[in-house]
């Protein structure tokens, strides 16, 4: 299944994205997703629920807004450094363990929100990467059990203002935090419809030029070795989020000088198997 959320900013509703790009409210269920809803195996409850109800749903009109499709997680866990041509553009050793880091989830989005430079604001970076969301409360998860532990996975743009992240000082979540920063979807792939994450391919353009382009086979730690490795230092819930790191072609890597992304940029990206995404830059006003 490919749940959604559409609808204003903050007032999201739940729907499921069907082939051929239709979209179903799926409201009268009534639970959004959620921290209760995967604890609840609420997707098979909403697949039996579908059954009996797909007919009648409400169609959602194409130009009604995507929302990220979980509402706000208790964590959004980010993984640094996780691709070995990203280490090498980024000045990096090759970690011998996974670099964790946050992200709020105030930075949270909808796919195709406009991302805002904040306020100071001067290095804007992308970072295209395969968000897994956790279906079950996981702690001291063992490695060979933890896709068991996967709801399903969507797409993500890891923004990043380096100056704040870089020249500021202390963690780096003070430049992956601003608001728009996070933004997921366009939809949450239930782990079934992607049976197989290690060679997915991943592509972001800005302005229509292509600026990275990998697959998910360069990773250095894989979504179970991760899922296995947050574990071990923090309780993960239900609907929160782990985003395992961008491949080369960041513009902090950019020679002979980078070029970061100013007001009326457009940025696209997708990963096979979860859909496009697009943001426009704007400036914080
Ligand atoms: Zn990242």
């Amino acid at each position: 299944m490919k749940l959604i959320r559409f609808g204003p900013p903050g007032a999201e509703r739940p729907g499921i994205l069907l082939d051929q790009g239709r979209r179903l409210d799926v409201s009268a269920f009534g639970a959004d997703y959620d921290e209760a809803f995967f604890a609840g195996d609420g997707v098979d409850a909403l697949r039996a629920w579908l059954v009996r109800h797909e007919a009648s749903a409400p169609r959602v009109p194409d130009e009604v807004r995507l929302g990220p499709p979980i509402r706000r997680p208790s964590k959004i866990v980010c993984i640094g450094v996780n691709f070995r041509d990203h280490a090498a553009e980024s000045g990096a050793d090759i970690p011998r363990e996974p670099v964790i880091f946050f992200k709020s989830t105030t930075s949270l989005a909808g796919p195709n929100d406009c991302v805002v430079i904040p306020r100071g604001g001067t290095k804007l970076d992308w970072e295209v990467e395969l968000a897994v969301v956790v279906g079950r409360t996981a702690r001291y998860v063992a490695r060979e059990e933890a896709i068991g532990f996967v709801a399903g996975y969507a797409l993500h743009n890891d923004y990043s203002e380096r100056s704040f992240q870089l020249e500021r000082g202390g963690q780096w979540v003070k430049g992956k935090s601003a608001d728009t920063f996070a933004p997921l979807g366009p939809f949450l792939a239930t782990r079934d419809e992607l049976a197989d994450t290690r060679a997915l391919g991943m592509w972001l353009e800005v302005n229509g030029q292509i600026r990275q382009r990998s697959t998910t086979a360069n990773m250095i730690f894989d979504v179970p070795t991760l899922v296995s490795y947050v574990s071990d230092f923090m309780t993960l819930l239900p609907g929160d989020v782990i985003s395992t790191g961008t491949p080369a072609g960041v513009a902090l890597g950019m020679r002979p000088a980078p070029v970061y992304l100013k007001p009326g940029d457009e940025v696209a990206l997708g990963i096979d198997g979860l859909g496009c995404a697009r943001q426009r830059v704007i400036d914080y006003a």
